[in-house]
């Protein structure tokens, strides 16, 4: 790291104090930035890495509902309007009681250089609120979307911010956001990606950043002249990105053997088939239950409740070719990370966001194995949002095939801007770096088009 990098991520720290996941998000990207630095003393002098760590806006609001026993809640609400230089922000809204402005501003800084990547014109953002959806009646989650939406309505737009689903956000939660932003705006347009068939949503939108990421993989893999094909595959999670990244890993012929919730994980030696998978999708998504049921529904499965004070996650610690983790940040560490290359795992493809630690990360780069960060490899989810911002624009539906096609040509084509490069930068075969500089370049010259604003 350059002098000029350290002072940089030393001022972001004193900036942004308790924001460690912030931190950590731009620590890894200015790491990479270095190299370009080097080459380009343009974006130094015009202050690019200065602009790009201070989001654009920061919107923080009260979101007061009642439940059904007339009884008040008060959640708290964001949204981080990161980067706008090559279109309107775009990005998920996470709904978790772990929701805070450090963890929204990680996941919103990201997003710019992940939808940079997608090379489809949309900037950067990230929303959400500290709401638990978990063991709340539809009715408690449609009143708080619908307060949440209040305030919310004022900054969004089809040409200003297109917010989609993230964890705890899905078709459900998308729906009641949708219905209330038409009926305050009176206007049905655009403002949400991830909508229902019948009102404007895209086809593959929910498969997206599953699919997507089995793609990466794929096309890791056949730098090495290898496939999925009769690979044994760790996957974390069991929400939208688990599900479809299960399907996609059995569609070309892999095994997947665990799957995880916050409470435990399976591990199924057999393998999670097109039948197992269809139980998980009901209980998950339609009955809301924990992913220990599977292991009483299937006597092949084994279920290990989670350890908040493990030094590791046992889920990583079983021979295997791939790992797909799908849960949520920070969920591999270096020991995990270890545990990985010492069972024989050659690929990652990240499909949460940054699901893992520096020191994780350092240990896959050390071993040169096939490693897909979170904003190359689970850039599908976005891309296929920004194909669903198209069809609006169009009012025209593209089929099933169709949006299929375009979703693996752009994993296929950020693909190759990644591995390009890195080769470019000196750094063959490091993703990390391919997609750090990749999805930065086309942000960075946009910035300086566009002056100091
Ligand atoms: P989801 O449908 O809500 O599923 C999240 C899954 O992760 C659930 O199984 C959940 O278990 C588990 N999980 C969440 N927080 C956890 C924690 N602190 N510890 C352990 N497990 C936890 O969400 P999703 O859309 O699949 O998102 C998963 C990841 O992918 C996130 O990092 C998200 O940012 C990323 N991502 C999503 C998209 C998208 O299109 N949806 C696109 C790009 C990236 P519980 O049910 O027990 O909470």
């Amino acid at each position: 790291m350059s002098q000029y990098v350290k002072d940089l991520m030393a001022e972001v720290k004193a900036k942004n104090p308790s924001e460690p996941e912030f931190h950590q998000a731009v620590e890894e990207v200015l790491e990479s930035l270095s190299l370009v630095l080097e080459k380009h003393p343009e974006y130094r002098a015009a202050k690019v890495l200065e602009r790009l760590v201070e989001p654009e806006r920061v919107i923080t609001f009260r979101v007061p509902w009642v439940d059904e026993q007339g009884e008040i809640h008060i959640n708290r609400g964001y949204r981080i309007e990161m980067n706008s230089a090559i279109g309107p922000y775009k990005g998920g809204l996470r709904f978790h009681p772990s929701v805070n402005q450090g963890i929204l501003k990680f996941l919103a800084f990201e997003q710019v250089f992940k939808n940079s990547l997608t090379t489809l014109p949309m900037g950067g953002g990230k929303g959400g609120s500290d709401f638990d959806p978990h063991g709340k009646s539809d009715l408690q989650v449609m009143r708080f979307c619908q307060a949440f939406m209040s305030e919310l309505f004022r900054h969004i737009g089809p040409n200003t911010d297109v917010p989609a689903g993230d964890i705890g956000v899905g078709g459900r939660e998308i729906g009641y956001l949708f219905g209330q932003y038409k009926k305050l705006r009176n206007e049905f347009s655009g403002i949400l990606t991830g909508k229902g068939l019948n009102w404007g949503g895209s086809l593959i939108r929910p498969e997206a950043t599953g699919y997507g990421s089995v793609y990466f993989a794929a096309e890791m893999l056949q730098t090495r002249n290898d496939t999925m094909e009769g690979k044994t595959c760790l996957v974390s999670g069991s929400g939208n990105v688990a599900q479809y990244t299960v399907e996609k890993i059995n569609q070309l012929g892999g095994k997947v053997v665990t799957l995880s919730d916050s409470s435990g994980y399976i591990y199924d030696e057999a393998g999670i088939d097109a039948e197992k998978l269809a139980f998980v999708m009901e209980l998950k998504n339609v009955k809301r239950g924990r992913i220990k049921e599977y292991a009483e529904k299937y006597s092949s499965a084994v279920y290990t409740p989670a350890d908040s004070n493990a030094e590791f996650n046992p889920l990583w610690n079983h021979k295997a070719d791939c790992a797909f983790p799908s849960a949520t940040q920070n969920e591999i560490n270096g020991k995990d990370a270890q545990n990985l290359i010492n069972n024989g795992v050659t690929v990652v493809s990240e499909g949460a966001n940054m699901p893992t630690t520096l020191e994780g990360v350092n240990i896959f780069l050390d071993n040169k194995i096939l490693y897909g960060p979170a904003k190359a490899a689970n850039a599908g989810g976005v891309a296929v949002s920004g194909l669903e911002m198209s069809q609006n624009s169009m009012r025209y539906s593209w089929t099933r095939e169709e949006v299929d096609q375009k979703l693996h040509g752009i994993m296929k084509s950020i693909h190759k801007t990644c591995v390009d490069t890195a080769e470019r930068f000196g750094t063959p075969g490091n993703y990390v770096n391919g997609a750090n500089i990749g999805g930065f370049l086309k942000v960075a010259d946009s910035m300086m088009d566009q002056g100091v604003v």
